[in-house]
């Protein structure tokens, strides 16, 4: 448990905390189900945290927390069928090698691998790239315990009704105790890191999205807005270029300098961010991707010092999970901080306001500003969701007062 004391939970960031009344251990299968029955019959919600990398309340609870730490390990790799099968709190940094050892790698990772594989799958986790969806929709078989205390396995072959809503559930279904996510053979990354004037970006952007395997950018609103995020100093309207391609070099011919490295993927992919920044996230249709760029890009000149932090642009590729924001849509993604300790609400709520209109869907792990009328609008399976929701946990014991009101 992330905690100050022994009964708090607080999360990485430290902006979300619950102090639940019960703390009970879920080291397998059957003392979870054993949880949930006693959460049912006490009519009080049940929540389990991953790594605590969420920015959202999507783990706070006041009835029971339940700790799942010990469901971690790798339990298989399949080189033949490209699977991994591990305990759901199993870190993306922790399977890097072994798949490796194995042929095999992850198609795609995010910026940081510290993340369990049931939080990166429970709230779509992404990295960049048109070619890749998330961790959702690499999920392709898991063991869960609904809310009635059923043990259920379930896979996306025998289960196709069903699994696109277990796919990206914000623990919503139940608490999931392994996972088997599809892999890839194992490849090697050569990073190209720039900086470049926004200009030259723009005229480039097509062709950097067409030719490098993973493309991504920050930029930045002011001198400063660099070293919020550990990067080396860059310019105001600059942006920090991540450009990652394939390579048969071997591994270290790139020297050690971050920006020119040649390693194993899962070696290139993590960053290491301070907690300092409170992040909202929303994807807008990637074929619409240049304007919302520029659109945002002067809503936040216009909205400075606010915006200080830099705003991430990232592309994900289309998926079937019901509640993924990529959902049947290629998108771009959009991210952006506030300071903690400052009042960022009101510049938090002018993106939002900006993104949602722009067909913006939120990232669950991140701060939105989301309510049911809204997801409705957005999610064109938001109705089958909840109906499977409803089928999985018929009294609602693992929704939350965020999640109720998203979802109940
Ligand atoms: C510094 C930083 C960098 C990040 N980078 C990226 C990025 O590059 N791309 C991206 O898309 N996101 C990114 N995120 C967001 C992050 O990936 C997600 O919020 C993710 O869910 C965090 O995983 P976690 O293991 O910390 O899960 P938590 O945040 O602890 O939990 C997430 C959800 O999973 C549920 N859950 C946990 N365990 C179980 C279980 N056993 N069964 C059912 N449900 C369960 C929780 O209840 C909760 O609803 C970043 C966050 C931070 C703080």
């Amino acid at each position: 448990m992330n905690s100050t004391s022994q009964a708090t939970w607080t999360n990485w960031v430290g902006n979300q905390s619950c102090t639940p009344k019960t703390v009970l251990m879920g080291r397998n299968e059957q003392e979870v189900a054993e949880a949930v029955r006693m959460a049912q019959d006490a009519g009080c919600v049940l929540r389990t945290a991953g790594s605590g990398h969420s920015f959202s309340p999507v783990v706070n609870t006041d009835g029971i927390f339940l700790d799942t730490s010990a469901l971690s390990g790798i339990i298989s790799i399949d080189p033949l069928e490209m699977t991994i099968t591990a305990g759901a709190q199993t870190t993306i940094r922790e399977i890097g090698p072994p798949l490796l050892e194995a042929g095999l790698a992850l198609k795609n990772q995010g910026d940081i691998d510290t993340q369990t594989l049931i939080g990166a799958v429970s709230t779509a986790t992404h990295g960049s790239g048109l070619d890749f969806g998330s961790f959702s929709g690499e999920l392709v078989a898991c063991r869960l315990v609904d809310g009635t205390g059923e043990i259920r396995a379930l896979s996306r072959e025998k289960d196709p009704d069903v699994f696109p809503a277990v796919q990206c559930a914000i623990g919503t279904l139940g608490i999931v105790t392994e996972v088997t996510l599809s892999c890839t053979q194992a490849y090697r990354l050569k990073e190209d890191i720039k900086i470049m004037h926004v200009d030259a970006l723009r005229e480039r952007w097509d062709d950097l999205l067409a030719n490098y395997r993973h493309f991504s950018f920050f930029w930045m609103p002011t001198d400063v807005s660099s070293g919020l995020y550990g990067f080396p100093e860059a310019p105001a309207d600059s942006c920090y270029v991540k450009l990652y391609s394939e390579t048969v070099a071997p591994a270290g011919s790139g020297g050690s300098d971050v920006g020119k490295r040649i390693d194993e993927a899962h070696k290139i992919y993590p960053h290491v961010f301070e907690p300092n920044f409170h992040e909202l996230e929303y994807f807008v249709p990637a074929d619409q991707g240049i304007e919302a760029f520029e659109a945002h890009r002067e809503l936040m000149l216009s909205l400075l010092p606010d915006s200080v932090f830099p705003m991430e642009v990232r592309f994900v590729r289309a998926e079937d999970a019901w509640m993924s924001p990529n959902y049947d849509r290629d998108n771009m993604v959009i991210s952006v901080s506030g300071a903690p300790g400052t009042d960022y609400w009101p510049y938090l709520r002018a993106c939002d306001q900006h993104l949602y209109d722009r067909l913006g869907r939120p990232h669950w792990g991140k701060l939105h500003f989301m309510t049911a009328e809204r997801l409705a609008e957005r999610f064109p399976r938001y109705g089958d969701f909840g109906k499977a929701r409803e089928q999985f946990d018929p009294n609602g014991i693992f929704l939350n007062e965020h999640l109720r009101a998203l979802f109940g």
